[in-house]
């Protein structure tokens, strides 16, 4: 590499993606070593933004389902249940803790004016939430809106685990689970 070509090294990048100095542009367009230097710059940019490229949602989905599941995924039980007379079923707000073996997970449900609302807490900041469009998430609290207790089964999700937790109806129906 020449001299000349040393002082424009650090400039050939942005020749390939087209901010280059008119200083630049001159050297290049006269110089084939850094041409062919910034020809293989392109082609690495070129790809770059390839691979950037939002995909169409059917194939994220597609590429997902290729993936294995290897996380372990356990369903809640009913730990305990406070709030709801037996005899009226859930009118007024009520609390139920669910969880596994391991996990346990207390969650409010509030009756509202469109169906009930639901509040939760994170077993620790590396969980995430899914199964549920409208959730709001303040800190390690969770909280969303369904139409009716058939509605509110959700996941909670960490790196190796997943956590089902049933609709509340079922939580508060069946003693089996
Ligand atoms: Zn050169």
């Amino acid at each position: 590499m020449k001299d000349a070509c040393n002082q424009f090294r650090d400039s050939l990048a942005d020749m390939a993606d087209g901010t280059a100095d008119a200083a630049t542009v001159a050297h290049v367009n006269s110089c084939q070593s850094c041409l062919i230097i910034v020809n293989d710059l392109k082609m690495i940019v070129a790809r770059a933004h390839q691979e950037w490229f939002t995909a169409p949602s059917e194939w994220i989905s597609a590429a997902k389902a290729l993936m294995p599941e290897t996380r372990k995924i356990f369903t809640c039980h009913r730990l305990q249940l406070r709030g709801i007379a037996p005899a009226r079923g859930p009118v007024d707000e009520f609390q139920i803790v669910v969880g596994t073996d391991e996990l346990s997970l207390r969650l409010m449900a509030t009756p509202t004016d469109t169906g009930w609302n639901i509040m939760g807490q994170f077993p620790s900041s590396d969980w995430e939430m899914e199964g549920q469009p409208n959730v709001t998430i303040s800190g390690p609290r969770f909280q969303f809106s369904a139409k009716d207790l058939s509605e509110t089964a959700f996941e909670l999700v960490s790196m190796d685990t997943i956590l089902q937790v049933p609709p509340m109806n079922r939580l508060i129906r069946d003693d089996s689970i």
